[in-house]
């Protein structure tokens, strides 16, 4: 292809080649077995938002190319017609549309509506999508923890939906606080409460250890089917 370009970025000790070419979202691919890790990027992308992406996947990317499997996934959308968000772990296809009145975000059959200003750059779609997500799990944090309260005999004095890198959640035991992954509206339901769970387990068991995984088998059988949808990228 003629309007295709390669480039090659360094980060730290990894060789990301960048392939420019006429596509609407990034795509980040590793090929472990080959020790390759290639992005490909839509021609208009300016060079910092791909080096951001890069290094906010490097934790993904040296698991992958440590694993020694091949993987591909779609992992950065441009908030335009025809992208695909997640929800609760089902597909939406996005429509944009101009803003008039009512919701910026509905939810229509396979659609999400996301209502923008035609000018609106793709950090201001994504903070509406983003805080539709927030609002989203904060309507189900205050019942997953006031049912297992009860019956795990803690109590979470304080917790909040964040952006995290790398992990899914965090609890802060002296301050009785959790911090939830915003990432997790993208999962199924079942993946926010495994990790609401293993967060108020840490009120019980600091460490990830036996006792720890004693407590996960016998207040949530099902825990490690959970993870590993939680684990699982599409
Ligand atoms: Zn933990």
């Amino acid at each position: 292809m003629k309007n295709s370009r390669l480039e090659v970025i360094e980060i730290e000790d990894i060789k990301v080649s960048v392939q420019r070419k006429n596509i609407k979202n990034m795509y980040l691919r590793v090929k472990a077995e080959r020790g390759e890790v290639k992005i490909s990027a839509p021609l208009s992308m300016n060079r910092d938002r791909i080096v951001r992406f890069i290094y906010s996947k490097l934790p993904w990317i040296r698991q992958h190319l440590a694993s020694g499997k091949e993987k591909e996934i779609p992992k950065e959308i441009n908030y335009l017609t025809g992208d695909t968000v997640k929800l609760w772990g089902q597909k939406y296809s996005l429509v944009v549309q101009p803003k008039i009145s009512g919701s910026k975000v509905c939810v229509q059959g396979e659609q999400v509506i996301l209502k923008a200003p035609v000018d609106s750059t793709f950090e201001e779609r994504e903070k509406i999508w983003q805080d539709f997500c927030r609002a989203e799990l904060k309507k189900r944090i205050p019942g997953l923890i006031s049912k297992w309260e009860p019956a795990m005999g803690v109590q979470v004095y304080q917790w909040n939906v964040k952006k995290m890198k790398t992990r899914w959640g965090s609890c802060n035991i002296a301050k009785k606080r959790i911090w939830l992954s915003l990432m997790l509206a993208q999962k199924p339901k079942e993946c926010l409460e495994e990790v609401v769970v293993h967060e108020m387990v840490h009120l019980l068991e600091a460490g990830h250890n036996k006792r720890f995984y004693g407590y996960m088998d016998r207040f949530l059988p099902q825990w490690r089917l959970w993870d590993q949808w939680l684990k699982q990228i599409v």
